[in-house]
C-alpha cells in the first residue's frame, strides 16, 4: 500500500532508528556556526550536538525565561528556519522580534572593575558601560534579521548584577549573511565527506583558541588527525 511521502520518510527514521543507524538530523544551528566549523560538523554527523549546559549559558536561559514572562509586549523565543540545499536547514530561535525588529538579550557577568584592570583583561568586560556586542552575536543576530526578513536588530547586554542594560543598534548586513551561508554550506559538504567515510581536515578549526577545544569532546579525534599538541592540553 501507497503512503503520503511525509509518512514514507517517517517510517524510513523508525527503520533506520530500529537498526541502530539513526539518520543525520539536517539541521544546523545558527549558533554552532560561530566557533568551529568542524566540531559542528562532527557534532552533526555523530547526532551529539548539545547546547551550551554551562552555569552561565543555564543563569542565561533562566533570565531570558523571566524577561518573556514579565516584560511581554513582543514575541519570544521565534523559531527562525532557512533552506539549504538537499534538505538541510539553517534553524534558530531570536531571543524575540517585535514588529520590523529582531531583539537579542545577553546577561553578562562583568568582572569587578580593578581586578580587571589589574588582569589586563579588555575594558569591555570590566561594566556595563564599556561593554560592546561580541562578533558572535553580531553575526546570529544578523542571520536571524536575513532569515527573516528584517532590516534592523537590537541587541541588549545587561548586567547580571542588577540587571541595568544598554541597547545596541545592528543593521542587517547582506554580505555577512552570505558569507554566515557559506560556513553552513562548508559544514554539509563535511558532513557528506564523513558519510563517506573521509575525514573533513580541509574544514575550518579554531586556530590556536586552547579554550574552545579544552571543552571539546572531539580532542582525541583532532589530535589524532593533525592538532598533535591537543594532547597536551589538561
Ligand atoms: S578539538 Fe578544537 S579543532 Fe577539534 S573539533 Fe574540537 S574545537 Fe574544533
Amino acid at each position: 500500500m501507497e503512503h503520503p511521502p511525509e509518512i514514507e520518510e517517517f517510517n524510513d527514521r523508525i527503520r533506520r532508528a530500529v537498526s541502530g543507524n539513526p539518520p543525520v538530523e539536517r539541521r544546523i544551528w545558527v549558533t554552532s556556526l560561530s566557533h568551529c566549523l568542524r566540531k559542528t560538523a562532527l557534532s552533526i554527523y555523530l547526532n551529539t550536538y548539545n547546547p551550551s549546559k554551562s552555569w552561565e549559558a543555564r543563569i542565561g536561559s533562566a533570565l531570558h525565561g523571566w524577561l518573556g514572562e514579565v516584560v511581554k509586549g513582543a514575541d519570544f523565543e521565534v523559531p527562525v528556519e532557512y533552506e539549504l540545499r538537499d534538505g538541510w536547514k539553517l534553524v534558530g530561535k531570536a531571543d524575540a522580534v517585535k514588529g520590523d525588529y529582531v531583539l537579542e538579550f545577553k546577561f553578562k557577568g562583568f568582572e569587578n572593575k580593578n581586578s580587571a584592570e589589574d588582569s589586563g583583561k579588555p575594558a569591555k568586560n570590566r561594566d556595563l558601560e564599556h561593554a560592546e556586542p561580541s562578533k558572535e552575536w553580531i553575526e546570529q543576530i544578523n542571520a536571524y534579521m536575513g532569515i527573516l526578513g528584517k532590516e534592523k536588530g537590537y541587541i541588549y547586554i545587561f548586567d547580571r548584577n542588577g540587571l541595568e542594560f544598554r541597547v545596541f543598534e545592528v543593521p542587517f548586513d547582506e554580505r555577512l549573511f552570505r558569507r554566515f551561508i557559506k560556513r553552513a554550506e562548508r559544514v554539509i559538504e563535511a558532513v557528506e565527506e564523513l558519510e563517506q567515510g573521509k575525514f573533513p581536515k580541509w574544514i575550518s578549526t579554531v586556530g590556536n583558541k586552547r579554550w574552545v577545544c579544552r571543552s571539546c569532546p572531539f580532542r582525541p579525534i583532532c589530535a589524532a588527525i593533525d592538532r598533535e599538541w591537543l594532547l597536551e592540553l589538561e
